[in-house]
């Protein structure tokens, strides 16, 4: 099979997750899955092999296990961007539109110093609002964006068109 059926055939589809009408992509399954999940680690960071990346930035919580086995691949540093009032030190705020309403994230003040090349991860990019928010809170330390990546984007929602317009290289295994 193709990659992209490879790691799709890895990931569950639960219906009606969280809430009435909502296909929910869980890639738990794939992140249990030995195979499957290096492969999509081994993927998501090709784009930067070679390159100097300072940071891998994930967005709690999923963000974090890619991430952490991104910047270990890259030896790159790894950076939380986490949900409010989780951070112990001084931190800098955004908040993010979600489907219906707004939340806050945030990430430690000194955590990225401006110039640094980072790289963003999360596990799946929708309307884009959360990885917007977490560009905006990566720009207000002076990051220097290299790319936003993605195990999964759903194109019909605009999330990648969303941070293309802000200038952001987006990469993305299954659409
Ligand atoms: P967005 O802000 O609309 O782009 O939604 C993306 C955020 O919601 C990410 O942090 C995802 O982890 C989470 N999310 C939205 N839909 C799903 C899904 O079907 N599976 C897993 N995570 C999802």
């Amino acid at each position: 099979p193709s990659l992209e059926d490879f790691l799709l055939s890895a990931i569950r589809t639960i219906p009606d997750y969280p809430k009435p009408g909502i296909l929910f992509r869980d890639i738990t399954t794939l992140l249990g899955n030995a195979r499957a999940f290096r492969r999509a680690v081994d993927e998501l960071v090709h784009p930067y092999a070679g390159l100097k990346i300072d940071k891998v930035a994930g967005v709690e919580a999923r963000g974090f296990i890619l991430g952490g086995a991104m910047a270990h691949q890259l030896s790159s540093g790894f950076v939380p961007i986490r949900k409010k009032g989780k951070l112990p030190h001084d931190i800098v705020r955004v908040a993010y539109s979600l489907e219906y309403g707004v939340d806050e994230m945030e990430m430690h003040r000194d955590a990225i110093r401006a110039g640094e090349r980072v790289i963003l991860v999360d596990d799946l990019i929708a309307t884009g609002g959360t990885a917007e928010g977490a560009v905006k809170l990566l720009q207000q330390m002076g990051a220097n964006i290299i790319a936003a990546c993605f195990v999964i984007d759903l194109p019909d929602l605009g999330g990648r068109s969303k941070l293309e317009a802000l200038g952001v290289e987006v990469n993305t295994l299954i659409s």
